[in-house]
């Protein structure tokens, strides 16, 4: 080397002469021969450079072949973590959650039917009274539904001639509950015509002030309605993942690949659901095969997401039946025994890696399932290829996971489970198939093998705060490194732009919170 200095200008163009890049590609990062399988915990990504603020970084991303989200979360189907409110809430905030299957398939059903109801475009089948009725009947309807504008037409039903509307206000200080609907309806309406679009009935609707517009064909008879309060949630909820037309919020559930999983897939199609996961611990297997290829038979329209898998000779096979969508992971997730019982599974980061460098060139997006614990580990996931991240003790402990708070040691928690723990293998095993064995291959068993454990979570709040908290965070990490959406990130990942490195234990420590006597970790405001 010249120990003559060189000049400030010459830094740039200087760069070439190293020949690569500082820090390693993904492929150098992941090679099993000189380091064996990763975690997340083992490596960082280098930083890159910033030409653009973090809210223009956009989080759009596949979740499979068809779905595209503008956030990569999604909420696991156990039963401490998504059912309906879980669902509604990330779909909301932009997400998906898919609901579990530890209940009878008629539960889980009405759980996607409640997703699909909570918002709309026009409701094409509204619940309608005729004028018979009585205020005691739109009481019920609103303790069962929990709204209350009714419209009412002669028959009582939809298509029948529109006489009156009937909303919380009409009732609220009505006292007696056998008064007729037609002595206190609304009659003087406005409503529109058929054939409108959503844009210029939503413009009536929220000009003429009223909470509902009807929309009635030539005859006047009903044919949808609209409600004031969905123009409300589509300005407060902007990354909201809804079906383009319906405007109704996406869902997905889980089923397994049992004979009897098919009667129940059809009850959950039937209520509106968007997306079914194949939920096994190990995915690669005949009977998921076949059903991956049944539901593209026998519902071509709806995405599959199959799974769970570690190697490419797993995700290859899922992949030929006809997967939409692969998610990946085996004894990483936080309440999971499976590597330490079945000496089976893949550290996340390399599975994560290989799955999805193998689906990548077939255009089917992967999902990282289990062990997120933070926000670096979202976007470490992603950067391993990952096109959305799936989360259980992340979400765990929230105001909208099931489940009842309560207080151990000064310490406000909730109760979250492994689907493979005996708990939940035990509970509901009376009801229409337990997920839970059915997910770890146990139905026959006379002794029940443990792969996961029953813990507890700390109280994380509200959805509504925590979610945007992954998402801000997200959206800073990916204008650290120099990217400015999660497809420029998989490719510049993939092309040997963005580098990585190695952490040793000692890099462990140091990049943890160290030298302190004490300190409070508060992770967001
Ligand atoms: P957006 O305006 O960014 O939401 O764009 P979209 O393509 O999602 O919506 C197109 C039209 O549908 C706009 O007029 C929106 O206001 C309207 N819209 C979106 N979501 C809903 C909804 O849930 N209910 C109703 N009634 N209208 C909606
Ligand atoms: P209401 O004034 O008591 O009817 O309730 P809101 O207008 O506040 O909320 C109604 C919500 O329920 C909206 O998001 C609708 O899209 C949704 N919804 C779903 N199905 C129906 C239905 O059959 N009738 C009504 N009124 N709302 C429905
Ligand atoms: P977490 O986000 O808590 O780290 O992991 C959640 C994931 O763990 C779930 O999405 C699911 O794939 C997996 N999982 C759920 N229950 C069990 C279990 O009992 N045993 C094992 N091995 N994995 C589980």
């Amino acid at each position: 080397m010249s120990s003559q200095l060189l000049e400030p200008s010459q830094a740039v163009a200087t760069l070439e002469s190293y020949g690569r890049p500082d820090g390693l590609s993904v492929e150098g990062l992941l090679d099993e021969q000189l380091s064996g399988g990763l975690t997340y915990n083992d490596f960082l990504i280098l930083p890159g450079y910033i030409d653009f603020p973090a809210h223009k970084v956009s989080m759009e991303s596949k979740i499979t072949k068809n779905i595209t989200l503008k956030t990569p979360f999604m909420s696991s189907p156990m039963d401490t973590v998504t059912e309906t409110d879980m669902a509604i809430t990330m779909a909301l905030l932009g997400g998906i959650g898919i609901i579990h299957h530890n209940c009878s398939a008629e539960e889980q059903a009405a759980m996607v039917r409640k997703v699909k109801k909570y918002e709309n475009g026009f409701i094409i089948d509204p619940i309608v009274l005729s004028p018979e009725h009585t205020v005691a009947d739109v009481k019920n309807i609103k303790a069962k539904m929990g709204f209350c504008g009714i419209p009412i037409t002669e028959t009582g039903k939809m298509k029948g001639k529109l006489v009156g509307i009937v909303t919380a206000r009409d009732i609220q200080f009505h006292r007696d509950d056998s008064s007729l609907l037609k002595d206190i309806m609304t009659t003087d309406l406005v409503v529109a015509k058929k054939g409108i679009t959503l844009e210029e009935a939503n413009e009536i609707l929220s000009s003429s002030k009223k909470g509902k517009l009807p929309i009635v064909d030539e005859e006047y008879r009903l044919v949808s309605l609209l409600a004031r309060s969905d123009l409300l949630k589509n300005q407060n909820f902007p990354l909201a993942s809804k079906k383009p037309h319906s405007k109704q919020l996406l869902v997905g559930a889980a089923i397994g690949t049992r004979p009897d999983d098919r009667d129940r897939l059809a009850l959950l199609v039937k209520a509106g659901l968007d997306v079914v996961v194949l939920d096994s611990s190990q995915g690669n297997s005949v009977y998921q095969l076949d059903m991956v290829r049944w539901i593209k038979e026998t519902y071509p329209e709806l995405d599959v997401i199959a799974g769970n898998v570690v190697t490419r000779e797993q995700a290859a096979n899922l992949i030929a039946a006809g997967a939409d969508g692969l998610r990946i992971g085996m004894g990483s997730g936080s309440i999971c025994i499976t590597q330490e019982v079945m000496a089976c599974g893949r550290p996340q980061a390399t599975a994560v890696y290989r799955v999805s460098e193998f689906a990548r060139r077939f255009g089917v997006p992967t999902i990282a399932d289990g062990g997120i614990g933070n926000v670096g580990h979202i976007v470490k996931a992603l950067a391993l290829g990952a096109s959305a991240v799936m989360m259980g003790g992340l979400l765990a402990g929230t105001t909208e996971s099931p489940g009842e708070y309560f207080y151990h040691e000064g310490q406000r928690l909730k109760r979250y489970r492994g689907m493979g723990s005996i708990d939940a293998m035990n509970n509901n095993a009376t009801a229409a198939g337990n997920a839970a064995t059915k997910r770890y291959f146990s139905e026959g068993d006379a002794v029940k093998v443990a792969q996961g454990v029953v813990g507890n979570v700390i109280d994380k709040g509200s959805l509504r705060i925590f979610v945007p908290y992954l998402t801000t965070g997200l959206q800073h990490s990916l204008q650290d490194i120099g990217c400015q959406s999660i497809r420029e990130f998989h490719d510049a990942v993939a092309e040997g732009r963005v580098r990585f490195e190695k952490r040793t234990a000692a890099a462990q420590l140091e990049g943890g919170v160290h030298g302190l006597h004490s300190f409070e970790k508060k992770l967001f405001a």
